[in-house]
């Protein structure tokens, strides 16, 4: 039987001391990251080869400790976590050495802080995991915000702790048997996603757009309002009012403002995705198509760009193709050329002018449908695809 791997990801409940071990850890983990990309760089300057994360690690214990003693802070917190965040730093290298991403880039506390990594003991260790709780090597057991998400039947082989907006978090990464292909219930279906509406379905099932609903659209309301009351604080502080101090902490309170609503909005698109996903899958089809949209292309759109980040819709991609390998559903993904909304369904005329204010598909045949739900039936039956 193959395996698979699952990432699951939720909110911790830690103790106050459980949070100071997080946050000292995380505060290492940045502090090595650091040291790491400093080092390199200066080596880069004089001309001496790259040093790798091994190469480094040896250094930090065998050299740089003995002449810091001020730094035997560092020996302090998981020693797992610390060596991750080192090869993590070498990854970013990596990836600027294969011209994948540019030059690595200091961690910002608050703005890109590091993760906490953990890991079982050894290869016939587990991680405890119940219902309301999971353990973490260092911190013991941590409450979960929400209840019977994380596998517990000892499948949990590593993880990281995070934190945003003053909450903690943990992604945990599972190993699960790869389920056998399932027998289809219903015939294949296409699904157009969209603005006007998230996800509509060639079944004739409609999902809308979550942004759209009265509570998303008063959290941004509120959203716009305290950003622009950060703004104005960030004004102040540049003009060097005599009360910098009180405005510097005012800031960061505001800030903190901002970034949770911004993340209770996120939930909401979040959940909703995940509802969907669910809904898509649930009918047990044959397969389900999708186009391979180019997001990339879509944000250049300046008119698009925020509803198409909101849609989220390569969340909604990654999370449908997992959905469906763990199903064992196939997903279609059609060709980026095919003109799912410019064909006829019914007799396969492809009208070029096709506006996007032209909600309504009609066609020379004689044929009219509602322009998305045209596009789905098309997406259903075409056969310029690829498998995901
Ligand atoms: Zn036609």
């Amino acid at each position: 039987m193959n395996i698979l791997f699952k990432g699951f990801k939720t909110e911790l409940m830690p103790t106050p001391e459980q949070k100071g071990i997080i946050l000292r850890t995380i505060g290492v983990c940045r502090f090595v990251y650091n040291l790491y990309i400093g080092v390199s760089r200066e080596r880069h300057e004089q001309g001496e080869p790259f040093m790798s994360g091994m190469t480094f690690s040896v250094w930090l214990n065998n050299e740089y400790l003995p002449a810091n003693s001020d730094k035997l802070w560092i020996k302090q917190v998981s020693s797992k976590a610390v060596k991750q965040a080192i090869m993590n730093a070498e990854r970013a290298f990596k990836r600027f050495f294969d011209g994948k991403a540019g030059y690595p880039r200091f961690k910002k506390k608050g703005k890109s802080d590091p993760s906490m990594y953990f890991v079982r003991n050894g290869a016939n260790c587990v991680i405890d995991c119940e219902r309301h709780r999971i353990k973490i090597p260092t911190l013991g057991w941590v409450r979960l915000k929400e209840y019977g998400y994380l596998p517990t039947d000892g499948s949990i082989k590593s993880g990281t702790v995070s934190t945003r907006a003053g909450r903690f978090f943990v992604s945990v990464l599972a190993e699960i048997p790869d389920p056998e292909k399932q027998t289809p219930e219903t015939d294949g279906i296409g699904v157009d996603l969209g603005i006007k509406a998230l996800a509509t379905v060639s079944d004739e099932r409609v999902f809308a757009n979550v942004n759209q609903t009265k509570e998303a659209q008063r959290l941004q309301k509120r959203l716009r309002r305290e950003q622009r009351k950060l703004s104005r604080k960030y004004e102040s502080l540049k003009k060097r009012n005599p009360k910098g101090e009180a405005t510097r902490q005012n800031i960061q309170k505001q800030r903190l403002t901002v970034q949770r609503i911004y993340y209770r909005l996120d939930c909401i698109r979040t959940d909703f995705l995940n509802k969907t996903i669910a809904e898509l899958v649930k009918t047990k089809p044959a397969y389900i198509a999708m186009e391979d949209l180019n997001v990339r292309g879509m944000m250049k759109n300046r008119h698009l760009a925020k509803a198409v980040s909101e849609q989220k819709f390569s969340e909604f991609r990654q999370k449908l193709t997992a959905k469906c390998a763990a199903l064992g559903v196939e997903l279609h993904i059609v060709d980026r050329f095919y003109p799912s909304s410019k064909t006829c369904h019914c007799c396969g005329r492809v009208k070029r002018g096709l506006k996007l204010s032209e909600r309504v598909y009609s066609c020379e045949c004689g044929y009219t449908a509602d322009r998305d739900y045209n596009a789905a039936l098309n997406l259903r039956d075409t056969e310029r695809y690829k498998i995901a």
